[in-house]
C-alpha cells in the first residue's frame, strides 16, 4: 500500500472514538504520526497502531493551545489539524430550545473548531504549509433532519472554513470542510437509540445510493484524500460525504 502521509504529523480532534478513530487508524495506517485530543481517554483503536493521545476539551483555548504544542513538542512539527470532535443535541422544536443546550452546541461545534484552527494555524504560518479540515455534516446542505441548533452550527463551522481558505491561502496552507451523511457511530448511537445495524438499516433506506452503507472508514478515507498532497490545489471545499443524498432530497 502506498504511504500517501509518510513523514506528516497529524492531529484529530474527538479521535478517540467514531469517525475520529477511524481517521487515527488510516492516517496512521498511512505513516502519519498522529496525535490525538479527545475529552475521552478510553481511545477505540486496536494494539499496533503508534498514535498518542492529549486530553483536550476543544472549547478549552489552552487545552487547544497544548494539545498543539504536544503535538509539536513530540513530533517537531503539525502538518494536519482535523477538527473532527462535536456534539448533536436533542432534536425539539423551536419553542423548546434550550439555551444552555444552544450554548454547549456552539461552543464544541464552532467554536472548538475554531480554536483548532487558530492554534493550528499559529505554528502553520512561519512554516507556509499545512492543512486543515473541519467536520461539518449533510445539515449544511439538506433542511428538517438534524436539530436546529445543530444545523445552525455546522453552517457555521462551513462559512469559518471558507473564510480561513482565503485568509491562510496566502501562506500555503489548505482549508476544507468534510461533511457525512448517516453512519453508526457512537454519537448516533447514543442520540438515536439504535444499534449499529439498526442504524445502518435506517441510513440505508433513506440514502439515496444503494447497496453500500457509508462507515467511518469511508468519511476517514475522504479525509485522508482531502489532507494528502494529492489534493494539494483544493482548498475552501465543503466535501459532501453523502452518496447524493443532498442532490435527492433537494427535490
Ligand atoms: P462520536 O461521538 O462517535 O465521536 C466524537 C468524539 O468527539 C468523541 O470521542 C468525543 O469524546 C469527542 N468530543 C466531544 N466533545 C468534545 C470536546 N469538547 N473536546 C474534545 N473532544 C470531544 O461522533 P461521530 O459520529 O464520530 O462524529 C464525529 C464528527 O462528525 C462530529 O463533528 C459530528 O458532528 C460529525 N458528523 C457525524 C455524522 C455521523 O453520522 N456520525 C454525520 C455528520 C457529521
Amino acid at each position: 500500500m502506498a504511504k500517501r502521509l509518510q513523514g506528516k504529523v497529524a492531529l484529530i480532534t474527538g479521535g478517540a472514538r467514531g469517525i475520529g478513530a477511524a481517521a487515527a487508524r488510516l492516517f496512521s495506517q498511512h505513516g502519519a504520526k498522529v496525535v490525538i485530543a479527545d475529552i475521552r481517554s478510553d481511545i477505540q483503536l486496536e494494539s499496533g497502531h503508534p498514535v498518542s493521545y492529549v486530553h483536550c476539551d476543544v472549547a478549552d483555548d489552552s487545552d487547544m493551545q497544548a494539545a498543539v504544542d504536544t503535538a509539536v513538542s513530540t513530533h517537531g512539527k503539525l502538518d494536519i489539524m482535523y477538527s473532527n470532535a462535536g456534539i448533536i443535541e436533542k432534536k425539539v422544536g423551536i419553542l423548546s430550545v434550550d439555551h444552555q443546550e444552544f450554548r454547549k452546541m456552539f461552543d464544541v461545534n464552532v467554536y472548538g473548531s475554531f480554536l483548532a484552527a487558530k492554534h493550528a494555524a499559529r505554528v502553520m504560518i512561519p512554516e507556509k504549509s499545512g492543512t486543515i479540515l473541519l467536520t461539518g455534516s449533510v445539515a449544511t446542505a439538506t433542511y428538517g433532519g438534524a436539530p436546529h441548533v445543530y444545523a445552525a452550527s455546522k453552517h457555521a463551522v462551513v462559512g469559518l472554513a471558507k473564510n480561513l481558505c482565503v485568509e491562510l491561502g496566502q501562506f500555503g496552507i489548505r482549508v476544507n470542510c468534510i461533511s457525512p451523511f448517516g453512519a453508526a457511530t457512537p454519537m448516533n448511537e447514543e442520540w438515536i437509540g439504535l444499534d449499529e445495524k439498526a442504524l445502518e438499516e435506517m441510513f440505508s433506506a433513506v440514502g439515496n445510493l444503494k447497496g453500500v452503507v457509508l462507515k467511518p472508514e469511508d468519511v476517514a478515507e475522504a479525509a485522508l484524500n482531502l489532507v494528502s498532497d494529492e489534493s494539494k490545489y483544493l482548498s475552501g471545499l465543503n466535501l459532501l460525504v453523502d452518496g447524493g443524498y443532498c442532490l435527492k432530497s433537494a427535490y
